[in-house]
């Protein structure tokens, strides 16, 4: 199969450059590794309760992104998370939902790891992808945490300046604590972030309106360092060290479940200077939130950002 451009990484930046793209009318394939879409932007289903494990919500400043969030909104999916001054939007039924909505109409491979990315020398691109053979495409888009991306490839490919720039956008780990209770919890409504302590945020899924009440569901994410110092135990050995933080959060409730998501590439210490890197010698692209800023709204304007660029080369003119 040959495609004009070949995506790597389903999460926002990536679905809304495809969708943009293909808009435009380019051959756009989306490769995700895992078997759901969204990437951070997750929600998980544990028995009855529903959590947001990622994202916990995002701002809109952007007037590119705004529009799709107005399409959102239209649809019914997405909703505003009231009791801050700051607009927070959320997906109505969790965050999934909304890169679910821009995947339908994309073709988008799931449970495609991508292990290899090959400049051929025809000047073409060939991935190799984990029990599904090799894929060639025209240009390559790598939207993963930027040292995943690095990894597809080959060492020596890229410019040792672009190289350089590139390896500096490290990540912060999070671990993310997901309580059934079986109970209402004391949770404010509109979540919470303390200042101090290994737990940085928390919220109640259900009184966010994503799992069903009147049970509290609550997410609770640590801060990078306790994440960094605690990343590899278990999901007892966590919680009985956050044990006196969650405490005051039950409101007198049982705990019916504890599950735990360990974000290996939670948030971008740095930033990179510019919005997006396409280097056309190579027909090569990187987007996401170590671009555009470290939150969904910075992926989604880094992901809309490199389409418009990379639509630039798709009538194929001279010039690029
Ligand atoms: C715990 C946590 C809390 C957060 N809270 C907030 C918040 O409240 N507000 C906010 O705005 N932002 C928040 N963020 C940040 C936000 O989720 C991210 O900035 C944004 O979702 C990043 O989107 P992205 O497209 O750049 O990358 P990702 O969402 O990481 O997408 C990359 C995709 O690439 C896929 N992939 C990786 N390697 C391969 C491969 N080899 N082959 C195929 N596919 C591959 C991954 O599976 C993933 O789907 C939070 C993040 C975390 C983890």
């Amino acid at each position: 199969m040959n495609k004009t451009i070949a995506v790597v990484g389903a999460g926002i930046s990536g679905l809304l450059l495809a969708r943009d793209l293909q808009a435009r009318g380019a051959d756009v394939v989306v490769l995700e590794k895992s078997r759901g879409v969204g990437g951070r932007l997750a929600t998980k289903r544990v028995g009855p309760a529903v959590f947001d494990q990622g994202a916990q919500f995002f701002t809109v400043r952007d007037e590119r992104f705004r529009t799709v969030v107005n399409e959102w909104r239209g649809a019914g999916i997405a909703t505003t998370w009231p009791g801050r001054e700051t607009e927070r939007v959320i997906g109505v039924a969790g965050m999934t939902a909304l890169p679910k909505a821009l995947a339908a109409s994309l073709s988008l491979q799931r449970e495609h790891r991508v292990t290899r990315a090959m400049r051929h020398a025809s000047g073409c691109w060939e991935l190799e992808i984990e029990n599904h053979g090799m894929l060639r495409a025209e240009r390559l888009v790598l939207t993963a945490p930027v040292p995943q991306s690095l990894a597809l490839l080959e060492p020596g490919l890229l410019a040792p300046a672009v190289h350089e720039a590139l390896s500096l956008l490290t990540y912060h780990p999070c671990l993310a604590l997901l309580l059934a209770l079986d109970g209402p919890s004391a949770v404010p409504p509109e979540g919470f972030a303390p200042s101090a302590g290994a737990i940085r945020w928390v919220a109640d899924n259900s009184l966010k309106g994503v799992s069903p009440g009147p049970a509290g569901a609550l997410t609770l994410h640590t801060t990078p360092a306790f994440a960094a110092q605690h990343y590899g135990e278990s999901v007892e050995e966590v919680a009985a060290r956050l044990r006196s933080e969650i405490e005051p959060w039950l409101g007198g409730s049982g705990i019916v479940s504890t599950t735990l998501h360990r974000w290996k590439f939670s948030e971008p210490k740095a930033a990179h200077p510019e919005p997006f890197v396409w280097l056309p010698d190579l027909a090569l692209g990187f987007c996401g939130d170590s671009f555009g800023g470290p939150r969904v709204e910075g992926a989604a304007v880094s992901g809309l950002a490199l389409a418009a660029r990379i639509a630039t080369t798709l009538a194929r003119v001279p010039a690029e």
